[in-house]
């Protein structure tokens, strides 16, 4: 039985502890209006077109997971920026090179029915001086006759054009064939990490204080790595040592470096803090206290929580606080992280160093929830308790019964519960609370999964 194969003979399970192997990812990079969002919605077989969007709306999404011929792939989809039309050129590339530093193989799409321009050129030159693979997408080859458009393009020196019609879908499998020819089994990113020391993503909004944080923190004990080694001199981790324990800041050059503040930046920022969570084991988001906590706030809080990742929450620029208003903003702060309570949360000032010392201690204790497993005896004597004490409600003249639970993995814990029925939300809730009420999962999100035997 599939379920159960999770399950050893002792009930103890198997899979916990090496994390899955982060998927590779493909990158579709290419100038504005080449047909970039087109191909991803055929990609992932999406009806509605996210071409409709609005130009300049940035999305919240970034990245999908997506398959082709039964291997499992990361997409990310840059198609979804508008750049301003004065220094087109220069922003294209500079955002292009972000997208192609944090894939192992790039889809690079070109209008073949208007041929290489200037900005293509330089986009290529980038992706050369990138060494990752690359495939060259001739799009907007409706039919036969524009065949010989898509030739033109073996002038790019990018090896063969593959004519595509993403509107229509011609030649769409043959691309994402070679695309993954192209792309490594597991992603470059995962090889090139460096072990040991836990990884952390400093991350936030812009001008929260995340550079100001860092350059406290690591001071002059730091080694810089390129994690991209030899390629681009974009992602970049760095060694940083805290009371002696090292840790590795990962993508400290999206910290360090001044992004411009173009519509399409926002998008790119948001790439970039959804690949550098992806690369942590552990994020601090960082908040601004000073104003009141924005949706951009709560949705790097949640690609966080998503992504499995242990949290901490940093409210910054706790000395532009008076003291009379501290209580006040305590308990708003409360009201605001009522998704999660359970994260630990620290004041500190970037500024002035004040508590910035309360860091470490918080990172620790939430990896160390996040590594934590429950014996499948004690999970099970714990939930044989709370089942007595507080029954699953009545619906409908039944009630689903908890046979067994056991935790299937470990960062983030994951549970799953057999049960003779479905387990209405609110129980779940109300399990998921008593878990870390007893066991204390403080910093880390857990999931429950119910699984239903008869
Ligand atoms: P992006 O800015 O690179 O994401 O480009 P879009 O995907 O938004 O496409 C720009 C325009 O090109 C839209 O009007 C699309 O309908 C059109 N387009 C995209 N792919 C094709 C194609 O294969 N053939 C034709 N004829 N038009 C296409
Ligand atoms: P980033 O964009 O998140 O990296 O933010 P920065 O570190 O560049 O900081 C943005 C602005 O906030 C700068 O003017 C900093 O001097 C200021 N700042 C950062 N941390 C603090 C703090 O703790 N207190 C005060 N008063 N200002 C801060």
């Amino acid at each position: 039985d599939e379920d159960l194969a999770l399950l050893s003979a002792d009930g103890e399970d198997l899979d916990g502890e090496a994390p899955p192997a982060p998927l590779p990812v493909l990158a579709i990079v290419g100038r504005p209006n080449v047909g970039k969002s087109t191909l991803v919605n055929r990609i992932l077989g999406r009806r509605e077109a996210v071409t409709e969007d609005k130009p300049g709306v940035t999305r919240d999404r970034v990245s999908y997971p997506a398959e082709w011929a039964g291997r499992q792939f990361t997409l990310v989809d840059t198609g979804g920026w508008e750049v301003d039309v004065a220094g087109i050129e220069a922003r294209v590339a500079e955002q292009a090179e972000v997208a192609i530093a944090l894939s192992d193989a790039v889809v690079f799409v070109v209008d073949a029915t208007v041929g290489p321009t200037a900005t293509d050129e330089r986009v290529v030159r980038l992706l050369r001086k990138s060494g990752k693979p690359v495939v060259l997408c001739a799009n907007k080859v409706d039919g036969a006759r524009g065949e010989s458009d898509a030739t033109e393009l073996w002038s790019l020196g990018l090896g063969e054009p593959h004519p595509v019609s993403a509107l229509h879908g011609r030649g769409t499998g043959d691309l994402l064939d070679a695309a993954m020819k192209a792309l490594p089994l597991v992603s470059e990113h995962a090889v090139v990490l460096p072990s040991g020391p836990r990884r952390v993503a400093l991350v936030g909004r812009p001008n929260v204080g995340k550079s100001s944080l860092l350059n406290k923190v690591a001071g002059s004990d730091r080694v810089v790595v390129d994690s991209v080694a030899g390629t681009t001199r974009d992602p970049v981790d760095e060694l940083v040592l805290l009371k002696g324990i090292p840790w590795w800041f990962v993508d400290t050059a999206g910290i360090r470096r001044r992004v411009h503040q173009t519509k399409g930046a926002d998008f790119y920022a948001s790439l970039r803090t959804q690949a550098a969570i992806e690369k942590a084991e552990i994020a601090v988001v960082l908040v601004d206290a000073s104003v009141p906590l924005t949706e951009q706030d709560t949705r790097v809080i949640s690609q966080v929580v998503d992504a499995g990742r242990a949290l901490v929450i940093a409210y910054n620029k706790w000395d532009l606080m008076d003291e009379d208003r501290r209580p006040f903003l305590e308990r708003e702060i409360e009201q605001d992280l009522v998704q999660v309570q359970w994260a630990p949360r620290v004041n500190v000032s970037a500024r002035t160093g004040w508590h910035t010392d309360r860091l470490v201690p918080a990172l620790e204790r939430s990896l160390e929830s996040w590594d934590k497993r429950i014996p499948t005896g004690r999970l099970n004597a714990f939930l044989g308790e709370l089942v007595a004490a507080h029954p699953h409600p009545l619906r409908g003249g039944k009630q689903p019964r908890i046979l067994f639970a056991t935790q299937a993995s470990t960062r983030p814990p994951r549970f799953v519960i057999f049960a003779t029925g479905f387990l209405e939300a609110g129980y779940r809730r109300f399990i998921e609370r008593r878990l870390r009420e007893t066991f204390g999962f403080d910093g880390t999100p857990i999931e429950i999964s119910v699984r239903v035997r008869e």
